[in-house]
């Protein structure tokens, strides 16, 4: 048993307080927390001196003071390692912005920016403005306008055209994206009725011209971006759906989702049809998304005939679902990029990831090997290089995988790699790998900073893992 008399030797919470010590902390993190905080530490070392532990020195509780302190402060929006192996992750915020979109943002975080406003005449401007003319160079498109994200587009595009009328749409296109985004849903609350034609296997033209009647506001296609269907299958082309359309007098609305500007085969990955094309098939609007493929922050774009986006643009959920001026900044950078392809797939992030060739992820794996081995073999950890699949993420091209490499990390006591996985979560710097087979997997394919790596790997806590 401790000598119990020594507890009173403990300082007390003013005390510690007024060391010159705690001033800086006191500057961080403000007296109330610090006290806070302070007075549950005092409490823990109270309890742990009962139980035989001894009287810590000063230096000894502002260590534990100050880590707990961090601790308390620090966010789950920190920055994160992510070796899933999915690289636009939606629960992992998507698109990792390029330079060029990070520098206009913050750009426009720190200062006023003329965003309604007009600078050659001096009087109100237009939000959209800073975008329409990009958008409308890369898609070929009429005009353009942003909202919050593609749901968004989709729902106030749906409003916009269809309200109070219905909207035909095949049975294999009736997509729930994740979350809430079920298509049915969203033509409800848009207003519109749901017309269903087809099965969910094939659908013809003649499907699509026998549903149109005197209240069809339009035809919506989706494109099926997380799942596919395979085997006996028929869909009806965009041109031919635009063909029927504008045959009948309503509008084609085209969900693209992902929406890529480029051919995406030039990097290596499968092809998906580009904004352009959807726009030269003839669909009346486009919509897709800001932070998937296209690798900019979270955006929805509508891109199409004059007319209808105007109308677009005086709906009124087109203020509630409105874009601000960071994300704007930030959109335009993005969008500049793709003037200069040649460079593309170096200057975006996420170009830059997809298209990494896996033999130069296996050298880094190669070069990481010895280091994490090292960190983790005291632990009963065997690290070995491996070949494994990367996946685009975000519904982008479901069922393609790219061929990538990392590290493989096995152990031969059950629980071990949970263990592992939920210490390397809690992390300063989080380490996201994925567990298969038996083995917790880090895919390096969207490891950029080999260093911030091995840095957050030095703090692996030993009795975390003990
Ligand atoms: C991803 C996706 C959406 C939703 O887009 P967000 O940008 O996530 O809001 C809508 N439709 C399709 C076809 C999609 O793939």
């Amino acid at each position: 048993m401790a000598d119990l008399s020594s507890l009173r030797h403990l300082p007390s919470v003013d005390q510690i307080l007024k060391a010159p010590e705690t001033a800086p902390l006191l500057d961080t993190y403000g007296r109330a927390t610090v006290t806070d905080v302070l007075r549950t530490l005092l409490d823990e070392i109270r309890t742990a001196m009962r139980g035989g532990a001894p009287l810590p020195d000063v230096a000894a509780i502002l260590a534990s003071l100050t880590s707990k302190l961090e601790y308390h402060d620090r966010s789950n929006l920190r920055p994160l390692i992510n070796l899933t192996g999915t690289v636009l992750h939606t629960n992992l915020g998507r698109a990792l912005l390029a330079e060029e979109a990070v520098k206009a943002a913050v750009d426009a975080m720190r200062e006023a920016a003329a965003l309604e406003f007009d600078l050659d005449t001096g009087k109100r401007g237009e939000r959209d403005s800073h975008l329409r003319e990009l958008l409308c160079e890369l898609t070929g498109a009429e005009d353009a306008t942003i909202v919050n994200n593609n749901a968004a587009a989709v729902l106030i595009a749906l409003n916009a055209v269809g309200a109070g009328r219905q909207a035909i749409v095949s049975r294999g296109e009736l997509i729930e994206i994740g979350g809430a985004f079920r298509m049915p849903d969203i033509m409800e609350r848009a207003g519109v009725q749901l017309v269903e034609v087809g099965t969910t296997n094939r659908t013809h033209p003649k499907d699509y011209r026998n549903a149109i009647r005197e209240e069809t506001a339009l035809i919506l296609k989706v494109h099926t971006s997380n799942y596919r269907i395979e085997g006996f299958t028929a869909e009806v082309s965009g041109a031919e759906l635009a063909k029927i359309a504008k045959d009948a007098d309503i509008a084609l609305l085209n969900d693209l989702g992902s929406g890529t500007l480029v051919d995406l085969s030039q990097y290596g990955l499968a092809r998906e049809p580009t904004v352009r094309e959807a726009v030269a098939e003839g669909a009346d609007l486009v919509t897709f998304s800001g932070d998937k493929l296209l690798g900019g922050p979270q955006a929805g774009f509508i891109v199409g005939r004059r007319d209808l986006i105007a109308e677009i643009n005086r709906n009124p959920l087109k203020r509630a679902l409105r874009v601000d001026k960071i994300r704007i900044a930030a959109l335009a950078a993005t969008l500049k990029l793709y003037r200069d392809p040649d460079r593309l797939g170096q200057r975006l992030p996420t170009l830059r990831m997809l298209s990494r060739r896996q033999s130069d992820i296996a050298e880094q794996a190669e070069r990481l090997l010895p280091h994490v081995s090292e960190t983790l073999a005291k632990f009963g950890y065997a690290v070995e290089t491996c070949r494994c699949a990367s996946q685009i993420g975000s519904g982008a091209l479901p069922v393609d995988t790219i061929p990538s490499a990392g590290l493989r990390i096995g152990h031969t006591s059950g629980g071990a790699l949970e263990k592992l996985a939920a210490v390397f979560r809690a992390l300063p710097r989080p380490i996201l790998g994925h567990i298969r087979d038996g083995a917790l997997i880090l895919d390096l394919r969207c490891l950029n900073d080999e260093t911030a790596l091995l840095s957050s790997l030095s703090h692996v806590n030993a009795n975390a893992l003990a």
